[in-house]
């Protein structure tokens, strides 16, 4: 970008503050969707296809009874009705799975069962409801099966035929690469025979959470020292996009053991990398630093609150590096807007927006030129959607998350929303695009 010039060390240089859409499109240039990667069908669910699906067969293959009944002849019973019956000869009987041996001639039918395939010389089938043998118990039906029916209503070609093909015909393209595979997918996989599809592979998404106030959460409290949580977000939140993540623990303020810890993180195979902390001002705010020597970043800061300092870079043999902030709320909503969109495109996804709803604010919002992410709660109320803030909105609140099921945005040029206005809110726990 014009402005910016990148001087790496202690002093970081100086790069504009960029807005939350340019960081996004600057961040998705530098992913692309992985190599596919062969899985069984079952292990495809909510993975995303990467080659096209072509039936080589119809389906179903072959006019099948949709109804339990008797495969007539049209011709023979247009004139059936209750009062006027007509008589026909049962000649055969075929269940799923078989294939009838008799033709269903004039004046004649042939008991069929749901699935089975339609026998030569009919074109419809009349369901037991419509015939005598309803009359009759089912016990009574196996022991002595009627030689004869009277069918008491008419019907047409076809009626309670499913044709061969009705569902996919030969030749059809049936998927396109992007489509998000759920049970569906994998049902209608198998019955074109597929036993394994190709799916892009999933990322390996290094974890590295900074700072030497971090203590693991098994260790007590120490004067000074907090609990490490944004490893273990960061962590469910690749878990939940699709992502792999690998954890590299919690690196210590100095460049030597941050570059370490990088390092682990390729000889691992980090396809991506997400840190917490030190893209600060402060003086141990070491991440850019790294950043400088052991690639290139590529911008720094956001026009957002929370999540301002937010780093992106590239890893020497180009591997991208996003810097999120260390307040854990301000980490996790950059998450959302960074990482989870750049982890999407990997996984093959085309649909990387967040789902958003537009509601009524129940609070009145301020801003200050920044794109807002305000923790809300959603409810729906005479089919329109209110949001209400969750309180205290500091960047280190993470309950303000916990209490949120979404993310309230207001726009850079926006100052104040007063109540009762509507505004956009992602939200958090809808599911990801289907691809569809
Ligand atoms: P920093 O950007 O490194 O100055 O961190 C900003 C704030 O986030 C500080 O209050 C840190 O203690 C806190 N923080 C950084 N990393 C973590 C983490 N992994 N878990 C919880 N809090 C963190
Ligand atoms: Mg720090």
């Amino acid at each position: 970008m014009a402005c910016e010039v990148a001087i790496f060390g202690r002093n970081h240089g100086v790069f504009a503050l960029i807005s939350v859409d340019e960081a996004l499109a600057r961040i998705l240039s530098h992913v692309q969707p992985l190599e596919p990667e062969r899985v069984s069908i079952l292990d495809a669910m909510g993975r995303v296809l990467s080659e096209e699906i072509v039936s080589d067969i119809a389906i179903p293959p072959f006019d099948n009874s949709a109804m339990d009944g008797f495969a007539v002849r049209s011709a023979d019973v247009a004139q059936a009705t209750p009062e006027s019956p007509v008589r026909l000869a049962v000649v055969d009987s075929v269940a799923a799975g078989y294939v009838a041996a008799m033709r269903v001639e004039p004046g004649t039918a042939i008991r069929i069962m749901t699935g089975a395939p339609l026998p030569t010389g009919a074109d419809a089938v009349v369901p037991y409801e419509d015939t005598s043998d309803f009359d009759r118990s089912k016990d009574a039906r196996l022991a002595a099966p009627a030689d004869e029916i009277e069918v008491r209503g008419a019907v047409q070609a076809r009626d309670h035929v499913r044709p061969a093909g009705e569902d996919v015909y030969e030749g059809e393209q049936v998927m396109v690469p992007g489509r998000v595979i759920r049970a569906q997918e994998i049902g209608v996989l198998a019955s074109l025979g597929r036993e394994s599809v190709l799916v892009h592979r999933r990322p390996r998404v290094a974890i590295l959470a900074t700072g030497d106030e971090l203590l693991e959460v098994h260790e007590p409290l120490q004067p000074g020292k907090i609990r490490n949580s944004n490893e273990y977000t960061n962590a469910a939140l690749v878990t939940r996009t699709g992502g792999i993540p690998v954890r590299l623990g919690i690196g210590r303020d100095t460049e030597a053991d941050l570059i370490e810890r990088i390092r682990s993180g390729l000889e691992r195979g980090a396809d991506l990398f997400l840190t917490s902390g030190g893209v600060s001002v402060g003086d141990y705010d070491v991440v850019k630093d790294v950043l400088g020597k052991e690639g290139q970043m590529q911008f720094w800061q956001v026009r957002m609150k929370p999540g301002k300092p937010l780093a992106f870079g590239l890893l020497t043999g180009g591997v991208p590096l996003i810097g999120l902030p260390g307040n854990p709320v301000s980490a996790m909503v950059s998450f959302e807007q960074f990482a989870r969109p750049a982890i999407l495109k990997m996984l093959g996804h085309i649909d990387l927006a967040k789902p958003e709803v537009r509601a009524v604010l129940d609070d009145p919002l301020t801003n200050s030129g920044r794109r807002a992410f305000v923790r809300v709660i959603v409810s729906q109320r005479l089919g329109n959607y209110h949001a209400r803030t969750t309180g205290e909105q500091g960047s280190g609140v993470l309950t303000s998350m916990s209490k949120a099921n979404g993310l309230a945005i207001v726009p850079e040029e926006t100052l104040y929303l007063e109540e009762g206005s509507e505004v956009a809110v992602q939200m958090l726990d809808w599911p990801e695009g289907m691809g569809l």
